[in-house]
């Protein structure tokens, strides 16, 4: 029996597995490692403007036929021919040309068209050209069909790599001589699903956690373990916040009204100081993060930003610990560490309700992509250490 709870999860799971597919995080086909390259909204745009500029071309009342040429092109056509106004028939067709990352030179010939097409106007729809060899198969094929035109539309084209004079009518994107999965393209028959494009990248050099629990659960003391043992880089977003106090720099005097009320400090603050100290940072073996993501906006910020440097998260480690128990932890630790949020218990218990409306969905998030590994954090603290590095060697 699948119980309600389980159900809701199921289906939170859902939405988040979708939603993180359509972020723009570091993907991994078959051995290969991939960061992303183009947003599914520059893509929309990019399938809407050919769209609208070959109806524009076309005589009043002409009925084209698209022609896809499979399997890359299904994904492009389809949102083409939704984007394109007007009556349209549209076909499709089937050359192999691609067998790994590099074009081969010998493209195969399977033609789906029987039908004739004398006087038609025929519109090739393409995903990519760059070679130009299929495109060359497509001109010879479609030569002696007695068009009234025969017209190329590719939504990808490689400049540097193209070797014929034959002609392209509509360009969505000169892209450089990089192998690009998503949006249909594949490596391998992987990754034809993303709606976003994704380009080859080198493997990631760094090992990536974040340390996630609720106030008290002891991420910091642990960290502090853990960046000795793997020689990461510890970054706790609460330590920084606290240092600029200190110092009285103007991102300190922002952070210290929300902090001494146990409030979150906004977003984009929080955000922009993470990726500073990431980037004082860049030959790191790897991070600790600690205290950050917090919220949902910042996973997000932070998988975008590591992916955009071939990096990702690699885990979320994540310490669990029984309210009762951080209560007291953090009243003990308020008398000696002088933190104005450790020491009442009001503050303390709006810093739980920050993490459980703002920051405990982020369990979510992770679980979504695999990622998030639960820690018993009662016990001591070397058994704690152990326990985390039995899943970061793992990892
Ligand atoms: P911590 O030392 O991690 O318990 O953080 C102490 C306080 O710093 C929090 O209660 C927030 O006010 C602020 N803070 C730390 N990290 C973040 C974050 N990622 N987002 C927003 N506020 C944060």
């Amino acid at each position: 029996m699948i119980s309600e709870y389980q159900n809701k999860r199921r289906f939170f799971h859902s939405i988040y597995r979708e939603y993180i597919c359509k972020q723009m995080s570091l993907l991994k086909l078959h051995d290969l490692y991939f960061k992303p390259y183009l947003h599914k909204d520059e893509i929309s745009a990019i399938v809407k403007r050919l769209a609208t500029e070959v109806k524009a071309d076309l005589p009043k009342g002409e009925t084209p036929l698209f022609i896809g040429i499979l399997n890359g092109c299904f994904l492009f056509v389809a949102d083409f021919v939704r984007e394109f106004k007007g009556n349209c028939e549209t076909s499709f067709v089937k050359l192999a040309s691609y067998n790994g990352t590099s074009s081969t030179e010998n493209v195969k010939q399977l033609l789906g068209i029987n039908e004739d097409l004398t006087g038609r106007t025929v519109i090739i729809l393409e995903d990519i050209i760059d070679t130009g060899n299929t495109l060359q198969e497509i001109y010879t094929i479609f030569k002696n069909r007695n068009l009234k035109e025969l017209k190329i539309v590719t939504l990808f084209f490689k400049p540097d790599v193209y070797r014929k004079e034959l002609p392209i009518n509509y360009i969505g994107k000169n892209i450089e001589d990089k192998f690009i999965v998503g949006y249909g393209l594949d490596y391998n028959n992987l990754g034809r699903n993303y709606p976003a494009i994704y380009q080859l990248t080198t493997p990631p050099k760094m090992k990536n956690i974040v340390l996630f629990g609720p106030p008290g659960a002891g991420k910091g003391t642990q960290a502090e373990f853990l960046k000795e043992m793997y020689h990461l880089v510890h970054i706790s977003t609460g330590d920084v916040f606290r240092f600029n106090i200190k110092n009285q720099t103007e991102l300190g005097l922002l952070a210290k009204k929300y902090m001494d009320e146990g409030d979150l400090v906004p977003d984009e603050v929080t955000v922009n100081m993470l990726k500073a100290e990431v980037e004082k940072n860049t030959g790191a073996n790897g991070f600790i993060f600690d205290g950050f993501p917090r919220t949902q906006s910042q996973a997000i910020a932070l998988d975008e930003f590591l992916a955009e440097k071939g990096e990702q998260i690699n885990g979320m480690i994540a310490l669990e610990v029984p309210e009762d128990i951080l209560i007291t932890r953090l009243l003990e630790r308020g008398k000696t560490s002088g933190r104005a949020d450790d020491i009442n218990e009001i503050k303390i218990r709006n810093r739980f309700n920050e993490y459980h409306t703002k920051t405990a969905i982020l369990k979510d998030y992770f679980e979504a992509q695999d990622k998030y590994y639960g820690i018993n954090g009662v016990g001591s603290i070397s058994d704690i250490t152990k326990r985390i590095s039995e899943v970061f060697t793992t990892l």
